[in-house]
């Protein structure tokens, strides 16, 4: 079989522990067969990120700026139980927090929908997509360990030295206090790409903040997601049936319970953060989420949205059997793939990508899983098979097909 030519590189970015494991696997097995893969390779495993300063990291991300798509692994954010399991030279920041820094732009994130897998709030009938702003707030923050009684300020000092001092509070005792921050550039192209993707998937757009207690950082986010709305898109969400509907976060929350779902759920950093956790395991398990950086500058970034699942790892380590779900990082093989393809003009990359999808839906809905599916799904037969099989049944589906 003659394999699908590439022409240019994917920008492939290896991670940590169970994720770098699968990853080699679904290379092995489902890409380097079929495709005449082109990557440019940048090594982020945390022992990697430690030798070369961080630098690997920002090399990974200036190379996506240049060649337009990358494929990511999971990678560890360094705690200090980390410098202290990997001798690190310093606790390095978040890998995607840098990453994201250079690119900017927003985490479309949606659930990977199985038959068999029912979602466990019963009303959720269509996919929930979340929209996650991927720049600033609290990933860009600085902050500081008040040691003792005093008094903190914020300052902004102008250009032309102009100064803008607000007392944030005068402390008594001991505590905390943290400086966050936005630009007007980078919320506006969320705001125009959770728009243009709304409009894209035919789908309503809902966003929230907390502007009524955050009375100039929050209303800056609401109001520029009103100018962007009335200015470009009122018109073509009229056309198109569609609707934008603002409201307060935590209503927000109780109306996404109550739903039918089938809408884009457009999420500040931080709600995008934690309530993607919340959607992808209540739609099945963390390992059934797609995740893409769509940035402003136009390249994208395709991850798993999980983590490096680090306790099946020390099992791996120990020498037992894992059973660790490799979908979610084979669905950011295949969304790089199909991107590449549709940006090169290679139909044939496009198909396999849908191909290799479809093989693994088609794994799971005739009962070949992984441990995480098997303790949710309604189905009654179903094999439980270990991480290497799981792939290994995929790449037979896909080679029958
Ligand atoms: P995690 O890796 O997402 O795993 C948490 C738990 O979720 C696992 O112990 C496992 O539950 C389940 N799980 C997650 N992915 C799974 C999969 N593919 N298949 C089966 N089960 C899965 O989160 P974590 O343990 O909190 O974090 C581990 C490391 O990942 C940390 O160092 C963190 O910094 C990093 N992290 C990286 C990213 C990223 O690069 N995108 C995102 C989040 C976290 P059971 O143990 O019950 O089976
Ligand atoms: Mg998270």
């Amino acid at each position: 079989m003659t394999k699908i030519p590439m022409t240019t590189p994917l920008v492939e970015m290896d991670g940590d522990e169970m994720t770098r494991v699968l990853w080699q696997i679904i290379k092995d097995e489902l890409i380097l067969p079929f495709v005449d893969l082109k990557t440019e390779y940048y090594d982020l495993g945390l022992k990697y990120r430690d030798e070369t300063d961080d630098q690997m990291t920002v090399d990974s991300a200036n190379a996506t700026l240049k060649y337009g798509v990358a494929v990511k692994c999971a990678t560890i954010t360094p705690n200090p139980a980390r410098v202290e399991e990997y001798g690190l030279k310093k606790m390095w920041k978040s890998p995607n927090g840098t990453i994201r820094a250079i690119l900017d732009g927003t985490v479309f994130r949606a659930p990977i929908l199985v038959k068999g897998i029912e979602p466990c709030v019963r009303n959720w009938k269509k996919p929930i997509t979340i929209a996650r702003h991927a720049y600033g707030d609290v990933y860009k923050n600085a902050e500081i360990r008040v040691p003792g009684a005093g008094k903190a300020e914020i300052v902004f000092t102008g250009e032309d030295g102009q100064e803008i001092r607000q007392t944030v509070m005068t402390f008594a005792n001991a505590g905390v206090i943290q400086g966050m921050h936005n630009t007007d550039a980078s919320i506006r192209s969320f705001a125009e790409s959770c728009f243009a993707y709304a409009l894209d998937k035919k789908q309503d757009l809902w966003f929230a903040t907390k502007d009524t207690i955050s009375k100039t950082y929050d209303r800056d986010f609401k109001e520029i997601f009103e100018q962007v709305y009335e200015t470009s898109y009122k018109a073509r969400f009229e056309e198109a049936g569609i609707t934008y509907f603002y409201t307060l976060i935590d209503d927000a929350v109780a109306r996404v319970m109550k739903s039918e779902g089938g809408f884009i759920w457009a999420c500040k950093n931080y709600d995008g953060d934690v309530f993607s956790d919340m959607l992808s395991s209540a739609f099945g398990s963390l390992a059934m989420m797609t995740s893409v950086l769509v940035s402003p500058k136009g390249v994208y970034e395709y991850e798993a949205a999980h983590g490096t699942v680090q306790k099946h790892y020390y099992k791996h380590l120990a020498g037992q059997e894992t059973s660790t779900n490799s979908v979610a990082t084979i669905y950011a093989w295949t969304g790089a793939l199909r991107k590449r393809g549709e940006l090169d003009g290679n139909a044939d990359l496009m198909a396999f990508a849908d191909k290799l999808e479809k093989a693994t839906i088609d794994t799971i809905e005739g009962g070949q899983m992984t441990g995480d599916l098997a303790r949710i799904t309604s189905m009654e037969k179903v094999t439980v098979l270990n991480s290497q099989d799981f792939i290994k049944a995929i790449r037979q589906t896909l080679e029958r097909s």
